[in-house]
């Protein structure tokens, strides 16, 4: 635990108020700061925040409330070129992230896990990893609970484990977490950061700080070597410069057996990396090795990727509804070895092509079943793939026809590749629905 430095002071401008800002506002708001709440559009949440007693501006970019302001607290959702962030930054103000400010106002033990894909199973499986050991622990995302959240009446022994995005980091100025993790970078949000390299030194925001006494993870695979500041460096992969590695089907940490990698409950390569990811932060801080072990044996997943939600007549139902994009697709593809795979694929297409679904579809596929806006767009990608394509509609129907035609050991894999926004109000929704129409529910 080390000393964090004073908030820069306020009346501070929480610009976004959606999860993030919200718990942001409510933080500042409940240590008897002045807050003043803006957003482009109308979240539900700011009514709330509104009923509570703060100012609230909505439907407004709220660059002439910059004037009233010391410090803008910036939501990750609110892209860095917003005119009221230039407005707050072109006026001298102190401009800072959620994450930030949470960092300041807790002083736990804080555990950052950042990457392109992972940042939610690995977060949920480190502090899984800690409930076994019997260690206090509190768990905040992206998707669950902002950490400004955790503000008020935390235990302060518990080590808090914060999944941190990119957008959260690229708004980082002393932040400097105990431990950090980072997991992979792949071309993503280049959108928003412009380049890759900008990306990922948005990333790299989480180690830069560093100071002797913390922990920096990462890949062995990623040319890094001026990341993680002081911080004493443990890397996890396949190569010989790993501290926890992946050699001859076996996990080991220091040279040591930790435990058989087809024992890691979650399926598929990419989560053995995160079971590795998370296994080295918690062994480098002094987690009990048996209760790592038991937590890698142990840990369900996370809903929605690649969760398995029912079995009947012996095929296999699997939920991997977040797989909004034609990459997360491919990586579950390639965690299943048995069983040939009945697998729904459609919804908004989110930019780029189908095409590389093509050879593992040929390979690992028994038949497709086409719903949404894109089913003509990768019906067209796929056309001549020795793979019966069936143009469903909708989840409903796909589900019923993947039913019909899978056989025993089959899987019937949710795996869309798109957004779900043509037809359901986001990917839970279309998880949840899947999974009721699995257990025959619906
Ligand atoms: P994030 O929180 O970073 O979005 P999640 O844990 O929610 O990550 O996983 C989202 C999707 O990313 C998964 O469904 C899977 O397709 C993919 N994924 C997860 N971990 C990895 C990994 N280590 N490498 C590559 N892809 C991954």
């Amino acid at each position: 635990m080390k000393p964090r430095p004073d908030l820069p002071g306020g009346p501070y401008l929480v610009v976004g108020l959606a999860r993030s800002g919200e718990a942001a506002a409510r933080a500042l708001w409940a240590r008897g700061e002045e807050v003043i709440g803006v957003d482009a559009g109308a979240p539900a949440q700011a009514g709330r925040l509104r009923d509570a007693g703060v100012e609230v501006h909505l439907n407004t970019p709220g660059g002439d409330l910059v004037t009233r302001a010391r410090t803008l607290v910036k939501s990750p959702g609110v892209p860095a070129d917003a005119p009221v962030v230039t407005a707050a930054r072109a006026r001298g103000l102190a401009v800072i992230g959620e994450l930030e400010l949470a960092w300041r106002l807790i002083p736990n033990e804080f555990v950052a896990v950042t990457g392109t894909n992972g940042k939610t199973t690995t977060t949920e499986l480190l502090g899984h990893i800690h409930r076994e050991a019997g260690l206090p622990v509190a768990v905040a995302g992206n998707v669950g609970t902002p950490a400004s959240s955790l503000a008020a009446g935390l235990d302060p022994a518990a080590t808090v484990v914060c999944e941190a995005s990119s957008f959260q980091l690229e708004d980082t100025e002393a932040f400097s977490p105990e431990a950090a993790v980072l997991l992979n970078v792949s071309e993503d949000h280049l959108d928003r950061h412009g380049t890759f390299d900008a990306y990922l030194a948005a990333k790299l925001q989480a180690f830069a700080r560093q100071g002797n006494d913390d922990l920096a993870v990462l890949p062995d695979d990623l040319p890094l070597e001026d990341a993680g500041g002081c911080a004493r460096r443990v890397c996890f992969g396949e190569t010989a410069a790993a501290e926890l590695a992946h050699r001859a089907g076996q996990l080991w940490w220091a040279d040591e057996p930790l435990l058989p990698a087809s024992e890691i409950r979650i399926r598929g390569p990419h989560n053995r990396r995160n079971a590795m990811a998370a296994a080295a932060v918690a062994l480098a801080r002094g987690v009990d090795p048996d209760a790592v072990r038991a937590g890698l044996r142990s840990f369900p997943g996370v809903p929605h990727r690649l969760e398995e939600v029912a079995e009947d007549h012996g095929v296999l139902f699997v939920n991997d509804s977040k797989a909004t994009n034609v990459a997360s697709t491919l990586v579950a593809l390639r965690s299943f070895e048995e069983g040939a795979i009945h697998l729904i694929l459609g919804g908004r297409a989110e930019g780029s092509g189908f095409d590389e679904l093509r050879e593992p579809v040929a390979q690992r596929c028994a038949a497709v079943y086409l719903i949404g806006e894109a089913a003509e767009a990768i019906g067209a990608a796929l056309s001549g793939v020795d793979v019966p394509l069936r143009r469903c509609g909708d989840l409903d129907a796909a589900v019923a026809a993947a039913r019909a035609a899978a056989r025993p050991g089959d899987v019937v894999l949710l795996s869309p590749a798109c957004t779900s926004f043509d037809q359901f109000a986001d990917f839970e929704a279309r998880g949840e629905r899947f999974g009721a129409l699995a257990r025959g529910e619906a």
